[in-house]
């Protein structure tokens, strides 16, 4: 990074297909587009070309108190006890809007991570009806009446925290601004939010509408810039009230410790390295699409990624077969390109990590059925990866990726796959292929993991929370539960001076 004076506060970009659009560039505080305090800029750049998009400003500490206290006075003046009517409003107009710019939106949210266009949209998608059920909610946040006996009245109500800090990565950089800033806003919080470094654009374009949707000044705050120092400076701040973060599992851990002086509400979405296991008994090519969609949407920048293959040994060599056949049709390219699946890695740090493990994967002994290279000298692109006949204990078998690598390897019985799934530090998602529904349900009941797919994966809707078992993390996201993370229950108990009637 560096100070550069005079560096606009929105630029011109022009997106592959021709159409030019304004960014903004600055932090956004209060309401408005401003620089940093220092003028730090840092360069953002596309993944699929490497070469630069646009300089954005740079928040650092002295920004992060700017925006904690403008949050502090939206909260305090008018958010936190605004009809919920208004705040319904906001949201409603806000996935309109999020809908009416989603071709601009889709196209930044591939430039800045190198996702193919077809994923960008369908996040998109999700991100409006995110903010529609979250506006939704606005008038329907009950408490409880509790019946304490007859000399007393008492009932809970569900309050808001206040400012809220909140940290997100650069995998689904618009989908986590939403899963974010929806739940806040509908239930009373003001927030302050830290995009991914490499990953700022498409926050600070959904900035420019949330002024447009009618969110008052100091509500939405967003400041781009290091994890380290705004990350901390959130963290440790008196008058940030809540964390929600959404990235790895050791920056999950900071951030507790971090958050531990002040006693802030934590909530975590971490990593994870979730199973998918094929019984002989599923209807296999449906199977193989859904393993093959499981580890290779999004590139493979998924924290629910179904990294971890099992097959049952009589289908074993056949589904890996057509696993493989499957897997070399995937289009990696161009995230532009309509028939592209797969597009780039997101930087240069995420394509040596997948490299790396590659190697360490080949060095361990296992087999590479297809792929294990880079493709090209420009971009960052990955080829679709399947490792087959891996020993449980292997390092690919047991660390994030973060790419598109998969591992594979058989099982005899229920008890078998169920031990393999289960031995993880993680626990966010996990897939279940088979016909029989009794199966399905028992082996549910034992897998330990937040989300379970069955005959389907990567299948996300608003209305169902996500969030992880185990080091996955802590809260749930989207659905009812979501509230809960952004609400503290009051409880109200009232001594009644009870006449004989
Ligand atoms: P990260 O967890 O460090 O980054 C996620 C976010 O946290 C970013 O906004 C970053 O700036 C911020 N951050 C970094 N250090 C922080 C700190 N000390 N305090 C507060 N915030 C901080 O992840 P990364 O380094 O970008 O990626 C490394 C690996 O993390 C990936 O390879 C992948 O395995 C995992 N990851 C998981 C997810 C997920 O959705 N679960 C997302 C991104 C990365």
């Amino acid at each position: 990074s560096s100070a550069v004076a005079g560096t606009p506060l929105s630029v011109p970009i022009t997106l592959p297909n021709g159409t030019t659009y304004t960014q903004p560039t600055g932090l956004f505080i209060d309401g408005d587009f401003v620089p940093s305090a220092d003028n730090r800029t840092t360069e953002v750049a596309d993944p699929s070309t490497e070469l630069p998009i646009a300089r954005v400003f740079k928040a650092g500490a002295a920004d992060v108190e700017r925006a904690v206290a403008a949050a502090k006075r939206a909260f305090e003046s008018s958010w936190a006890t605004a009809d919920p009517e208004v705040r319904a409003k906001c949201l409603f107009r806000l996935a309109d809007l999020v809908e009416q710019h989603a071709d601009t939106l889709a196209a930044i949210e591939s430039m800045d991570n190198g996702k193919s266009l077809e994923c960008s949209r369908g996040d998109v998608a999700l991100v409006s009806k995110y903010l529609r059920s979250c506006g939704g909610w606005a008038d329907k946040l009950y408490g409880n009446v509790i019946d304490t006996g007859k000399e007393h009245f008492a009932y809970s109500v569900r309050e808001p925290l206040g400012v809220c800090g909140q940290i997100i990565p650069w995998n689904f950089p618009l989908l986590m601004w939403s899963w974010k800033i929806g739940p806040a806003l509908v239930t009373g919080n003001t927030v302050v939010l830290k995009p991914a470094e490499t990953t700022p654009l498409s926050a600070l374009y959904a900035a420019q509408l949330c002024k447009e949707a009618g969110v008052p000044a100091g509500v939405v705050n967003i400041v781009p810039g290091s994890g380290r120092v705004i990350g901390e400076a959130l963290c440790k701040h008196p008058d940030v009230k809540k964390i929600a973060f959404t990235g790895s599992t050791a920056t999950g851990r900071t951030i507790m410790k971090n958050a531990a002086d002040t006693v802030k509400k934590v909530t975590l979405e971490l990593g994870g390295k979730s199973p998918n296991i094929v019984f002989a008994d599923a209807d296999l090519d449906k199977a193989v699409r859904s393993i093959a969609h499981g580890i290779f949407y999004n590139s493979g920048e998924v924290c629910c990624a179904g990294s971890r293959v099992y097959i049952q040994d009589s289908v074993y060599d056949e589904v890996l077969e057509k696993f493989r056949q499957y897997t070399a049709g995937i289009k990696v390219g161009n995230p532009f390109d309509p028939d592209t699946f797969q597009g780039a890695q997101t930087s240069q740090k995420q394509l040596d990590k997948i490299l790396d493990y590659v190697k360490r994967g080949e060095e361990e002994g296992a087999r590479v059925v297809i792929g294990g290279k880079r493709r090209g000298a420009k971009g960052y692109f990955v080829e679709p990866t399947i490792f087959a006949d891996v020993r449980e204990d292997m390092q690919i078998v047991k660390d994030e990726i973060f790419g598109p690598i998969v591992t594979v390897s058989k099982f005899s019985t229920v008890d078998d796959v169920v031990h393999k799934a289960n031995d993880s530090q993680y626990g966010l998602a996990a897939g279940i292929h088979t016909k029989d529904v009794n199966k399905a349900v028992a082996v549910s009941r034992r897998l330990k993991a937040g989300t379970i797919w069955i005959n389907t994966y990567n299948a996300f809707h608003q209305s169902v929370p996500f969030g992880g078992f185990g080091q996955s993390g802590i809260g749930r996201e989207m659905g009812a539960a979501a509230l809960e993370n952004y609400t503290q229950v009051k409880s109200v108990r009232m001594a009644i001076d009870a006449p004989e009637f």
